[in-house]
């Protein structure tokens, strides 16, 4: 690995970015640029010491295929819960 110096970029690697699922619904300041992320089920989080919440602006700014995977998430969930209420199941993941 080759030492990098702190610019005024902070140096974000791909790998650094994880997808996760917002179990405490947070609506923290994005680690990197601190705007205000979107409290959704699914998020980017950025791996330090601890895990930080990402706004999506900056997760594809970093890690472009995260944020696709995210989006096709998300959509992939409007998609099944629209099918469910059309159907009159309870759409709430409360079922045990
Ligand atoms: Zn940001």
């Amino acid at each position: 690995m080759t030492e990098r110096t702190e610019g005024e970029v902070r140096a974000v690697l791909p790998t650094d970015l994880v997808i996760r699922v917002n179990v405490t619904l947070t609506n923290d300041p994005c680690a990197l640029c601190g705007e205000p992320t979107d409290p959704t089920g699914i998020d980017l989080y950025l791996l330090a010491d601890k895990p930080a919440l990402v706004c999506h602006a900056c997760g594809f700014l970093h890690a472009p295929a995260l944020v696709r995977l995210l989006d096709l998430a998300s959509a992939a969930n409007t998609f099944v819960r629209a099918e469910y209420e059309m159907s009159g199941v309870q759409a709430d993941e409360k079922h045990s």
